[in-house]
């Protein structure tokens, strides 16, 4: 029939389904156990002031030590936790954890600002705003050196229900900033009425910065309408120094990527952190 004509041939079609069906199930188990038996970690990556180069904030990234499978991307795993209602969990070890070694780096010397990926499912939870009180009040980090970040399609699809969690978290004086900025569909209008404090460009947009002129541009865009709405910028993904360069040269405030350093465990995020003090030129090389 149709299908055939097509190409489609069911039968593998069928297979694969029934594997990936066997796999989520095999997952969302696993996750219950990784949560009780701290299989679960955060690794650290810098987040860098453009024009001098140095460190002033860390993302927070959840990653998956699986007995077997080795270290765990979140991508595999965050979505199963956000359909099977694990996330509340997982969301809560990950803020309590970064905010107890942000509070420890402070003490240490390091005031730095800790950055927490905040999904839908959290931000429309009643007992989320709660929650951040509790971890601030448990850890003694100011509200102001955690910001939570909320992807822009997140903010698109859920701010209606959790619109009401990000006036609180913002009341409290915590920041929060808008993640992979540009695939998201979101409008000026609606941006205007949030009450986010930042804007992290997508790490597409930065890929092609040295090459695409239109990338260039857009960027420029984004920096002119994040400035109309007061909001701090972030570039994501950046991995060479004629990206780092040409964005020092558009005024954008801060920076991310493997360029500067990748996703690490606090141990080595502390090493970092004693360097960058004795050595002020971590800053990379000019391009
Ligand atoms: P994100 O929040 O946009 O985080 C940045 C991602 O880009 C990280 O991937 C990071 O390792 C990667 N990255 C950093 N610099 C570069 C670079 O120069 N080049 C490239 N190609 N990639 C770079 P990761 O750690 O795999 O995390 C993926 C996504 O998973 C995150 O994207 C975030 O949306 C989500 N995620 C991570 N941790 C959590 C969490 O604790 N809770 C929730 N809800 N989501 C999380
Ligand atoms: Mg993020
Ligand atoms: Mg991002
Ligand atoms: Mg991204």
């Amino acid at each position: 029939g149709r299908a055939r004509e097509l190409g489609i041939d069911w039968a593998v079609f069928d297979a694969s389904m029934q594997r990936r069906a066997t796999r989520y199930l095999e997952t969302e188990q696993a996750l219950r156990r990784a949560l009780t038996c701290d299989e679960l970690v955060v690794h650290y990556q810098p987040l860098v002031d453009v024009a001098s180069g140095r460190i002033t904030g860390a993302e927070a990234l959840v990653r998956w030590m699986h007995p077997t499978r080795g270290l765990v991307a979140p991508l595999e795993f965050v979505p199963v936790a956000e359909e099977t209602g694990l996330i509340a969990a997982v969301g809560e070890a990950v803020l309590r954890g970064a905010c107890a070694q942000a509070a420890q780096w402070r003490t240490d010397g390091h005031p730095l600002r800790i950055s927490v990926n905040v999904s839908g499912a959290q931000l429309q939870d009643g007992t989320f705003v709660p929650l951040v009180a509790d971890v601030l009040r448990a850890t003694g980090l100011p509200a102001d050196r955690l910001c939570l970040e909320v992807t822009e399609s997140t903010l698109v699809r859920w701010a209606t229900n959790g619109r009401e969690s990000l006036d609180r978290l913002r009341a409290t004086g915590v920041l929060l900033s808008i993640d992979d900025f540009g695939t998201g569909y979101s409008s000026l209008s609606y941006l205007q009425d949030l009450p986010m404090t930042e804007l992290k460009i997508d790490r597409s947009f930065i890929a092609r910065l040295a090459r695409d002129a239109r990338d260039l541009h857009l960027v420029e865009a984004v920096l002119g309408m994040a400035r109309a709405l007061g909001l701090t910028v972030v570039a994501e993904g950046v991995e060479n120094a004629d990206q780092h360069a040409i964005l020092r040269g558009l005024g954008c405030d801060r920076a991310q990527g493997f360029h500067f350093a990748a996703p690490q465990t606090a141990a080595a995020f502390g090493r970092l952190l004693r360097d960058s003090d004795s050595r002020p030129d971590l800053e990379p090389t000019r391009a």
